[in-house]
């Protein structure tokens, strides 16, 4: 896809071929339409994916847009990272893009080991771009020099490495100075547990992407199988005798189900072995040592136990159940095609759970046949469905997403 594609003004197609920029990186193609949809947006990136750029120009292209005529600039955009030289960095290619703007926004970056008099009197004669580390964000907020009032956009550039600089606790004091109505983007290499509990504060229902891992994610052969629920495990034996996988991690939805299901499968002289939170720590560990040697070849497992597994060679992934997010669905097969090796992800489906499948894929930007299994094909008919549109599951809020509203809403009514 060329940039001419990508609702970017002449002005910036000129920059973008002054720099010798052809084409958008992978990451590019898919933040920049985002943001122009005003979306939220998660997305794990590594540097060197050409990241800063994707949210860089739609951002310079929605403030020159909707730019107010005072001559002051009004802090529109803050743009936090975790360390100077990225801020710099950011700073840099904010400065770059609007090269050849008529009118350019006043871009500030406040980094630590420098006087913080000079960077308060820069932001008092105008920004409208701030880029800036956390902890010197903090420092000049305390001294009340600083008007957030008119922030439209929080991008959190690298968060993951922001994780191990007791950014969580900063963080909670930032977003209680900013605007709640804002837009909120977010990029992280990786993307572990604690990562997912910054998004949850941040941000509500965003879109995930993850191109970071491409290389990887483009070597798991993506399977979609169409089965009735009843005849899964059923479909899953005849799948391990027809191939020729060492391990196999199946998913599935609840802890006892693993359980039930791993038992069955070692009466049919696979072995088997269930892996879920409520199991002893202990338990755990012989298992996934079991597991890593190959004395257990199927793993039936929880994504809450999952979570954070490193194994190098898993053959196989399969979705026994489907994963609740197109994060989760993305992490889960990430857990297979590790370390340049290649590998395999099912996903089985019924008419109950297509109508999720298909707002899996339309979230990570994938689109799969779907596959029937001689023997196995998916009999009976697909559910009338009720007027007005079906619930789907995962589309909704959650239990715990309504619960932080209500915290949300008590906080603000204090
Ligand atoms: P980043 O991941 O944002 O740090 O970008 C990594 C490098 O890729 C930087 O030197 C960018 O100037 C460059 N870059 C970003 N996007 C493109 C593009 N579409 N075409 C060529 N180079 C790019």
């Amino acid at each position: 896809m060329p940039f001419t594609k990508l609702q970017l003004s002449s002005t910036f197609q000129k920059t973008l071929k002054e720099k010798a920029f052809l084409k958008p990186t992978p990451i590019q193609e898919a933040v920049i339409p985002l943001v122009f949809e005003g979306k939220d947006i998660v997305a794990q990136a590594q540097t060197g994916s050409g990241k800063s750029a994707s949210f860089v120009l739609p951002l310079l292209e929605l403030w020159s847009q909707k730019r107010d005529t005072a001559k002051k600039g009004k802090i529109k955009i803050l743009v936090l990272t975790p360390t100077r030289e990225l801020t710099l960095q950011v700073a840099e290619v904010f400065e770059d893009f609007s090269k050849n703007l008529e009118k350019k926004p006043q871009i500030v970056h406040l980094i630590g080991g420098k006087g913080i008099g000079d960077q308060i009197y820069k932001i008092q004669q105008g920004c409208d771009i701030l880029v800036a580390t956390s902890g010197r964000f903090l420092d000049v907020f305390s001294k009340k020099q600083m008007d957030l009032s008119h922030l439209e956009y929080f991008v959190l550039d690298e968060a993951d490495k922001m994780l191990n600089l007791d950014f969580t606790q900063e963080l909670d004091l930032v977003l209680d100075v900013l605007p709640q109505k804002r837009h909120n983007l977010l990029f992280s290499a990786t993307y572990p547990k604690k990562m997912q509990d910054i998004v949850a504060k941040i941000m509500h229902n965003p879109v995930v992407i993850s191109v970071g891992d491409q290389a990887t994610v483009e070597s798991i052969k993506q399977r979609v199988i169409e089965v009735n629920a009843h005849n899964r495990a059923p479909l899953l034996r005849h799948l391990l005798k027809k191939h020729q996988w060492r391990l196999v991690l199946v998913f599935m939805a609840n802890k006892r189900a693993t359980d039930n299901i791993a038992q069955k499968f070692r009466k049919h002289g696979i072995n088997a072995a269930s892996f879920n939170a409520d199991l002893e720590q202990d338990v755990r560990n012989e298992t996934l040592q079991a597991f890593k040697e190959g004395k257990v070849n199927v793993l039936f497992a929880t994504d809450i136990a999952a979570r954070g597994l490193d194994i190098e060679s898993v053959d196989c992934v399969v979705n026994y159940d489907l994963p609740r997010s197109p994060a989760d669905y993305i992490h889960r097969i990430g857990r297979t095609a590790r370390a340049g090796k290649s590998g395999e992800a099912l996903s089985f489906i019924d008419y109950e759970t297509q109508a999720h499948f298909k707002l899996i894929e339309k979230r990570s930007n994938i689109k799969l046949a779907r596959e029937s299994i001689e023997g196995f094909v998916l009999v009976g008919k697909a559910p009338k469905q009720a007027k007005g549109s079906a619930p789907i599951k995962g589309k909704g809020k959650s239990k715990k997403d309504k619960l932080r509203e209500k915290l949300r809403k008590e906080k603000e009514c204090k």
